[in-house]
């Protein structure tokens, strides 16, 4: 009898067992701190466990990249460059290499509105604390600001600086960057359904079971919940600049941290940008764009990319969508949008 009950106690536990896979399910967590924004990661994971680490993944290799690349770091990669380019050739890591070699082909895409030397002028505002640059300082600094100064030698993996006074910062492509490594991360992880997003830069692979992700757009000057578009996307990124990020007003005039590199003034011409691409290095290095060029001609050459599309708010509050996003495109039937 008592092994009679034993064998069927084996049995409820075998069924059990059975019974219970590992249990798949949607993992998220959001982190504040690393690379001065919030990073919010989302996927969907056969367990919970399994799902944390791959966040932790994700999470260390954002970190690693902040390590490299702050300028807020003086032992960082960059403000080693920063601080020894103007010298002479210095030879850097693959990773930073390639991103500067990309830094500077979206400033050729972008006649010059995406220049990460805009950090020569750039590096004398201080959005916080309200302080910006006088025209002088401006004037004396501005000759530095040109994508051309950064002169790159893929032999020797090496970066110089043509002249004293030249300061780079990847602050408008690191986050977007940021974001793709954290991608190959989950991917490589056997991920196939996440999304990654760290402050205004998002990235999205997969579906959530046949439905698309819904990402937001802001409305530029309401409150965070106040959207002026939902977008539906599936393996696709995402980036929003907004004159309302990191600003301060003084005499009625909107300072804020993206500076014309022709100028070296806050550029206005619009109130934000999103652009859709397939990568968010890319969408996050285009973003800036219609700040400095204007929603006329940032629309040109958004539309002359076939992987970008893009949604501007200009200045007096009139919403402008890319060819591939406008009505008449969005209507036609499949078969004709080739
Ligand atoms: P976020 O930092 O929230 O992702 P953006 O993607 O709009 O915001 O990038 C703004 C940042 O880009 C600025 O804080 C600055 O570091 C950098 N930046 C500002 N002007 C330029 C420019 N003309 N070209 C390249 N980077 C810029
Ligand atoms: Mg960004």
């Amino acid at each position: 009898m008592m092994d009679q009950m034993k064998t069927f106690v084996a049995c409820l536990s075998l069924f059990a067992c059975l019974a219970a896979p590992a249990h798949a399910e949607w993992v998220r967590r959001i982190t504040d701190g690393i690379m001065g924004t919030r990073i919010t990661v989302e996927l969907w994971a056969d367990d919970q466990a399994k799902g944390n680490r791959a966040i932790d993944a994700v999470l260390d290799e954002m970190r690693h990249i902040d390590e490299t690349m702050s300028v807020y770091k003086p032992t960082s990669e960059v403000s080693q460059v920063n601080a020894k380019a103007a010298d002479g050739p210095m030879r850097i890591s693959k990773e930073l290499f390639d991103l500067l070699t990309t830094a500077k082909e979206y400033s050729v895409i972008t006649d010059g509105a995406f220049d990460i030397t805009y950090a020569s002028v750039g590096y004398m505002y201080d959005f916080r604390k309200h302080v910006r640059p006088d025209e002088a300082q401006i004037a004396k600094a501005l000759p530095a600001v040109n994508y051309r100064h950064v002169l790159l030698d893929p032999k020797n993996q090496t970066v110089q600086f043509s002249q004293k006074g030249v300061r780079i910062d990847l602050g408008g492509i690191a986050k977007g960057y940021s974001v793709d490594r954290g991608i190959d991360v989950l991917k490589s992880l056997g991920i196939t359904r996440a999304y990654v997003g760290a402050g205004g830069d998002s990235r999205i692979i997969g579906d959530r079971f046949g439905k698309p992700w819904i990402v937001g757009i802001r409305d530029p000057r309401k409150g965070p919940g106040e959207v002026i578009a939902r977008i539906p996307l599936v393996d696709a990124a995402i980036s929003t600049s907004g004159d309302y990020e990191r600003f301060f007003v003084e005499n009625g005039v909107r300072y804020h941290h993206i500076i014309d590199p022709h100028t070296g003034h806050s550029a206005s011409k619009v109130r934000s940008a999103t652009v859709i691409g397939p990568y968010a290095t890319r969408t996050d290095g285009l973003s800036k764009t219609a700040f400095v060029l204007g929603p006329e001609k940032a629309l040109e050459i958004y539309n002359r990319m076939d992987d970008i599309d893009a949604i501007i708010v200009k200045l007096d509050g009139t919403v402008v969508y890319s060819k591939g996003m406008s009505r008449a495109q969005r209507d036609k039937p499949a078969e004709q949008q080739r």
